[in-house]
């Protein structure tokens, strides 16, 4: 009889983790068994399937502040995800935490996001308000665990239970009780018992917190919504722009601004590194599940803290709520509206596998139905569908700017 020589679970990572990282040789597994796939690690494969997901492909043309035709240099979903997960991975390997994991994670945590940034998510919940609402991290999850349509064992992608609770980042009382009767034990039941995701899921939160502050100053800039006297009332910018003068006196412009925000966010990212790792001395989680047990490890200091939150106010009051964004977000969230409207009272206007799901009660009833429908659209996509189906053009003044 011939023997099988037993493989491990997953390779040993590269670089020694901390004890307190997770470690893909002690994931909490798949919904699904399946056979490693060596050389990657587990958490390794996560990442590979979200990249080569439908999805991931689909967040280059979804808003972040700035709807996607009104200039190709703002940044996108996926540039988003991207720069969350390079400060994600900076950090994560200045702890000797799973820098994989913290990959996947971040190019996951926007899977959910309808067009038009959260002008289409506010617009989708309004629509699904008597069904049970929508938000776009549980949508991210079931993007992940439902959606996706690669696999022939599964649906989803199957990911791994460390990645899924990463994705799933908040959880209002309600939907945590019904994700746990679906699945006991899974990345909702601490939103029930209380408690922590893993290290590397914290750490993204924060990356993704630093990553769009940083960005959406350079976009809002670009776009001419923000000036040069705005920014330097906030303490942060003003601190790392008079630092930048100092050492480059004359410098200007784009450059000016450039050299202001890498400086800022190495100083965050070298602050949360700092913090964190203070704070896992201070309490020495002996592994993963003690850091679950514990309040959050990943911070930043108090006085950055503070900086960032100014940051993000200003941002708040100066850009999202500037009368041009205010402007496209009304024209987006009539856009999800209709679609919604239309979809709902005429199934057949969507491709037949969404109306025949709608008609099966696959995916749940038909709002469900559409509202996933709608999530996956990208910008362009919604606009197209609106334009077909009520002859008319939204955005003509966005268009306009982004010709001029
Ligand atoms: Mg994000």
């Amino acid at each position: 009889m011939t023997t099988v020589a037993q493989q491990p679970l997953s390779p040993p990572y590269p670089c020694a983790l901390a004890p307190w990282a997770s470690d893909p040789q002690k994931s909490r597994g798949r919904r699904v068994p399946e056979p490693p796939s060596p050389p990657r690690n587990e958490h390794q494969r996560d990442r590979d399937r979200i990249v080569h997901s439908t999805a991931f492909r689909r967040l280059v043309y979804k808003t972040q502040v700035f709807i996607n035709h009104e200039g190709d240099l703002f940044r996108t979903r996926l540039t988003h995800s991207l720069e969350v997960a390079q400060l994600g991975r900076s950090a994560a390997r200045a702890l000797r935490l799973n820098e994989d994991l913290v990959e996947a994670i971040a190019l996951a945590h926007d899977l959910g996001h309808t067009p038009f940034g959260h002008a289409g998510q506010d617009a989708l919940h309004e629509c699904m308000r008597e069904h049970g609402g929508f938000e776009h991290n549980l949508q991210s999850l079931r993007v992940v665990d439902e959606l996706e349509a690669r696999y022939a064992a599964f649906d989803g992608l199957n990911l791994c239970f460390e990645t899924r609770e990463g994705i799933l980042k908040h959880c209002g009382a309600r939907n945590a009780a019904r994700l746990v009767q679906a699945e006991p034990h899974g990345p909702a039941q601490r939103f029930i018992n209380g408690g922590q995701p893993s290290l590397e899921a914290q750490l993204v939160n924060l990356a993704d917190e630093l990553a769009y502050s940083a960005h959406d100053i350079d976009d809002g800039v670009r776009s001419g919504l923000l000036d040069e006297d705005q920014i330097m009332q906030v303490p942060l910018l003003h601190h790392w722009q008079t630092q930048t003068l100092q050492e480059h006196p004359g410098l200007l412009g784009r450059r000016l601004l450039g050299e202001t925000l890498r400086r800022m966010l190495s100083a965050q990212v070298h602050d949360l590194v700092h913090c964190t790792q203070s704070a896992v001395q201070a309490l020495a989680p002996t592994n993963s599940d003690a850091v679950r047990a514990l309040p959050p490890l990943a911070a930043l200091s108090t006085a950055m803290r503070l900086q960032t939150t100014q940051l993000k106010h200003f941002l708040f009051e100066a850009l999202y709520r500037h009368p041009q964004v205010q402007q496209v977000t009304d024209q987006a969230k009539t856009v999800v509206t209709e679609l919604f409207r239309v979809y709902t009272e005429d199934p057949l206007q969507m491709p037949l596998e969404h109306a025949q799901a709608a008609r099966s009660g696959q995916h749940q009833a038909l709002p469900r139905t559409v509202a996933d429908y709608i999530a996956g659209m990208t910008d362009r996509f919604a606009l197209r569908e609106y334009l077909r189906l009520t002859g008319r053009q939204p955005f003509a003044d966005a268009l306009q700017r982004s010709a001029q």
